[in-house]
């Protein structure tokens, strides 16, 4: 990869990204080290070329299987509030998708493992992941319902796929005092953050938010 593909031309250089974190500010987001790292990221390059000039824009863009990479605001929105009440070593993403999310997250925690249910979505993902030479990262290809045992418990756990209700099993991987950023609903979608305190869960309804469905299985 060259350094023009890095950093962009045209709709993906640096003041259209410029651009796209000042709104991000004006909406709410207030964590310097999020904006810096999504400053940084170059998301044109986890979309197809087709869509790649659209990448700074503040909306989901398609990346296939009817699948979306996440609106800029609502992965800066998630990655704050996982990082609210201090810093995470270990993070478990549900919903690799493009891996946007995932080298957001790589660049601001210790460890992260990623899920993805589409094997041709971990693939492009993984390649992406490597070009940016971000080595903090283990993939896998499974159904992220059930969490992901072996590397557990985490301290922060991020789901980019809404479920009906929220799956036993993260809620069961969590650490004390970690906490599970996830939408959850079917129609109607609500973004919570779960905590897991001394005595149980505590958890926070945050906002109204539209996302994929969260769904069972895999796909070769
Ligand atoms: N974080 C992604 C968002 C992708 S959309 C990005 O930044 O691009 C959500 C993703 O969750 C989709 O790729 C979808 O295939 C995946 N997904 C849905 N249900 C899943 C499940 N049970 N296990 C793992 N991944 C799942």
């Amino acid at each position: 990869m060259n350094s023009v593909d890095l950093n962009g031309i045209g709709m993906t250089s640096q003041r259209t990204r410029e651009r796209l974190v000042q709104r991000m500010v004006e909406q709410g987001i207030g964590n310097q080290r999020v904006l810096d790292v999504m400053r940084t990221t170059p998301r044109h390059l986890f979309l197809d070329e087709a869509m790649a000039h659209r990448a700074y824009e503040d909306t989901a863009l398609p990346i296939g299987f009817q699948q979306t990479l996440s609106q800029p605001y609502i992965v800066a929105r998630m990655t704050e509030l996982l990082l609210e009440q201090g810093p995470r070593s270990r993070v478990l993403e549900v919903g690799t998708g493009s891996g946007y999310q995932t080298a957001v997250l790589a660049r601001l925690v210790e460890q992260v493992w990623s899920v993805e249910r589409i094997k041709p979505l971990l693939d492009k993902a993984r390649q992406r992941l490597r070009q940016l030479k971000l080595r903090n990262v283990t993939l896998r290809h499974a159904d992220g319902s059930f969490g992901w045992e072996d590397a557990g418990p985490f301290d922060g756990i991020l789901s980019t796929a809404a479920p009906e209700r929220i799956p036993e099993e993260l809620l069961r991987q969590l650490a004390p005092g970690g906490c599970l950023v996830i939408p959850v609903g079917g129609t109607s979608q609500h973004l919570q953050v779960v905590t897991r305190t001394s005595e149980g869960f505590d958890t926070r309804i945050v906002e109204a938010v539209r996302f994929v469905p969260l769904r069972p299985g895999t796909v070769k």
